[in-house]
């Protein structure tokens, strides 16, 4: 069957195969079995409805992906994620507040069939049991590239055999959270466990610092940014929803790129750094 593939926005994820089309309206010789409009955000589903009704003149259409809360189902290499993307897993046994991969694909883990990628897109790899993450790592060590923990590692579960995982994969991308306050001492412990092993020397793992949520200030988000750098992480700040409805969201988002440009962090670190 001949599936296209549509897209409303490219992403680093977005498949670049001859059947996979980002934002663009039917054209004369496109022809399909089916069509599937895939959209990751939701701001973008205007624009994928206005999609589906002009390619409705080409195929059937489909349309789905997370924006419109689709629990996922067995992963497809290429489809809707470029080849080297991959998922394993879907669910996560969390409930944060401010996410939505628990409320759209459930509020467990689902070990799903090990397809070849080194970038993992997993929502919380460390909650599948130690068979499933044993089989992905020996899957990510047999890639040509180096791995990467798009998906994130949830700091309260790692332990020393997830240290010891981490120094034989040797991620080239791999980012814990500090959502919320109550993430700190996770962090901590985390930290512990990974300079046991060797890592964090070199700020070599990064953390996602989440700044802006309903009641947070500058002094409190910088408060947090800084004790992210001395635990020995590299700190990535990311504002909560993207800033939309905030009264001051110019001001927040000149602080955001301020701890998420990597020169003025490295500057930024070393002032704040007790490990360098
Ligand atoms: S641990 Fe991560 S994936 Fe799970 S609910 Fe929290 S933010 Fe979402």
């Amino acid at each position: 069957m001949k599936i296209i593939r549509v897209f409303p926005r490219r992403t680093n994820a977005t498949p670049d195969d001859d059947l996979a089309i980002v934002g663009r309206m039917p054209q004369l010789f496109d022809e399909a079995d089916e069509v599937h409009i895939s959209v990751s955000f939701t701001w973008d589903i205007p624009q994928a409805e206005k999609l589906a009704r002009e390619w409705e003149r080409v195929a059937p259409v489909k349309v789905g992906g997370p924006a419109y809360k689709d629990p996922g189902g067995e992963f497809i290499p290429g489809r809707y994620v470029k080849n080297g993307y991959t998922i394993t897993s879907r669910g996560c046994p969390n409930k944060c507040w401010f996410c939505q991969a628990w409320k759209n694909e459930g509020n467990k883990v689902r070990e799903l069939e090990i397809h070849d990628g080194w970038n993992l897109l997993d929502n919380n790899i460390l909650a599948c049991s130690r068979e499933h993450q044993t089989a992905v790592y020996e899957m990510l060590l047999r890639q040509p590239r180096k791995p990467r923990f798009t998906g994130g590692l949830e700091a309260a579960r790692m332990t020393t055999w997830n240290a010891e995982w981490l120094v034989k994969l040797k991620p080239d991308y791999s980012y814990f959270a500090y959502d919320t306050p109550e993430d700190y001492e996770p962090l901590e412990a985390a930290a512990v466990l990974l300079k046991s092993v060797g890592l964090l020397r070199h700020h070599e793992i990064g953390c996602y610092v989440l700044i802006g949520y309903p009641k947070d200030s500058f002094s409190a988000a910088e408060k947090r940014l800084i004790k992210t750098v001395q635990l020995g992480y590299f700190p990535q700040a990311m504002l909560f929803n993207k800033g939309n409805n905030m009264e001051n969201v110019n001001e927040w988002r000149r602080f955001q790129r301020e701890w998420a440009n990597k020169v003025i962090v490295g500057h930024k670190m070393k002032t704040y750094s007790i490990h360098c």
